[in-house]
């Protein structure tokens, strides 16, 4: 994209409304703009992050045998009613009538739909397990709607939904879920760490968040030290055996970890005390197991071996898809601004040109973002080298590939990787190598 006609506008201001720094430098960095009290447009550039985001998420949904659908946003009442949590649901639903009088509400999770569809569409034990998502708007009427896109009212997630046969195949899914959303964390450069969870308002047995430490995190979190060494992926797991799922759940689980809600002090005083962590977290995920409560409740059995019907056992499994993008930026940002893990920037590179209008400069910019408009940002506006360099580091592009008339002379640019803040001169064509690999 050329910034001169984007719409990116970058703010040098830090908003009044904003108190965190993630939503203070997704406004600055022209991500997002708010369009009602906890509802947000995402710009541009802060839609290439939300598509890079869901984009990881699917792939590793599919990894595990996921298989993705769409459910509407709009649901009947009547199908809320049937699993009796109508009326349960409170007033975080908002609830819609159209213009028959007829009930419907803008789905704040779909365990209902799913287990009606699974009902119409799954008639046999045979047909087990099935395993399926959807990426799509929620609206949920939050309290307090706060924190930009972290706690907003209508925010995008991915939930997924599990059907077995029995408990013990039930299990081995919630597993090889746990799997997949260590995977997808790892994927999105950053460590979400599995903590034992209530099960609340969905009910059931079996349930962990994922928590991406931060001070103004809104759960506080209770953990073993042990967990900022252990690399959970540092071994293959096979995903079709039970036993081999059974041993990597115990090692991620074994050490002491829990929020607040679940925080138990025998098992805290069994941690030695110089590993004991307190902290903060942002919540990115939950995965739950609730064996028949919908299926039992909406009367939605498939025939099992024996003739007889039986009610599948469920799971679901949420991520905040839009919440992650501010998690991620809490978790990478200095103070220059926002510190883009590569798999999640909106574009791979900026092109600085230090000196519009300079032949040589001119030429050596559009040459390399020729090579690929879609992974460069080129900043060709008639700015100031400083503001160029402000609006680079506040954007968080993971390189910034800087043209200036000098370097120009001799062929060369600076690359700059913003992690780091390390600067290179070389030719144009090792810095595209570097910037485009991988
Ligand atoms: P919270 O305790 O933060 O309200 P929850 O337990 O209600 O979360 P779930 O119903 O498990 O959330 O939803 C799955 C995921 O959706 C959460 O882990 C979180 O990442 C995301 N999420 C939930 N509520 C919101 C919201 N209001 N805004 C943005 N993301 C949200
Ligand atoms: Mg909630």
């Amino acid at each position: 994209m050329r910034l001169s006609r984007s719409l990116l506008p970058t703010l040098k201001e830090n908003p009044a409304e904003a108190q965190i720094v993630s939503h203070r430098l997704m406004l600055r960095a022209g991500l997002i703009r708010q369009t009602a009290s906890g509802i947000y447009a995402w710009l541009p550039a802060g839609l290439k992050v939300l598509r890079n985001i869901s984009q990881i998420v699917r792939e590793e949904q599919d990894r595990v045998g996921a298989q993705e659908v769409l459910m509407p946003t709009l649901q009947s009442a009547d199908l809320w009613k049937r699993s009796g949590r109508y009326d349960a649901y409170g007033p975080e639903m908002l609830r819609i009538q159209d213009r028959h009088k007829r009930e419907l509400l803008y789905g704040p999770t779909n365990e209902e739909m799913i287990t009606d569809l699974f009902g119409q569409t799954v008639k046999s034990y045979k047909d087990l397990p099935q395993v399926l998502y959807h990426i799509q708007w929620k609206f949920r009427d939050e309290m307090r709607p706060r924190f930009g896109v972290m706690r907003g009212r209508e925010f995008l997630m991915k939930d997924a939904y599990s059907f077995d046969l029995d408990y013990d195949s039930a299990v081995a899914t919630y597993r090889r879920m746990l799997l997949a959303y260590l995977r997808t964390f790892q994927r999105l450069g950053v460590r979400a760490v599995p903590m034992r969870a209530d099960t609340g308002p969905i009910g059931g047995e079996l349930s962990h968040e994922f928590l991406i430490l931060a001070p103004t995190g809104e759960s506080g979190v209770f953990y073993d030290a042990a967990l900022e060494e252990l690399d959970w992926l540092d071994e293959p797991v096979d995903t079709n055996s039970p036993v081999a799922l059974e041993a990597f759940f115990n090692r991620v689980t074994t050490p002491y970890a829990a929020t607040d809600e679940m925080h138990d002090e025998a098992g805290w005083q069994a941690v030695p005390e110089e590993r004991r962590r307190e902290g903060r977290g942002v919540e990115v995920g939950h995965i739950f197991y609730f064996g028949d409560k919908y299926t039992r409740s909406m009367e939605v059995s498939v025939s099992g071996p024996d003739g007889n019907q039986l009610y599948p056992e469920m799971g679901s499994y949420g991520i905040g898809v839009s919440r992650l993008a501010g998690a991620i930026i809490e978790a990478c940002h200095d103070d220059n601004g926002i510190i883009w893990p590569d798999a999640v920037a909106p574009f791979r590179a900026v092109i600085l040109n230090l000196k519009n209008g300079d032949e040589l400069c001119d030429a050596i910019c559009e040459r390399i973002y020729n090579t690929n408009e879609e992974a460069f940002l080129y900043d060709d506006r008639a700015e100031r080298a400083g503001v160029k360099f402000a609006d680079a580091d506040l954007m968080g592009h993971p390189w910034q590939i800087v043209v200036g008339p000098r370097g120009a002379k001799g062929g060369k640019v600076e690359l700059k990787r913003r992690a780091t803040g390390e600067r290179h001169e070389m030719s144009v064509d090792d810095a595209l190598a570097l910037v485009l690999a991988g």
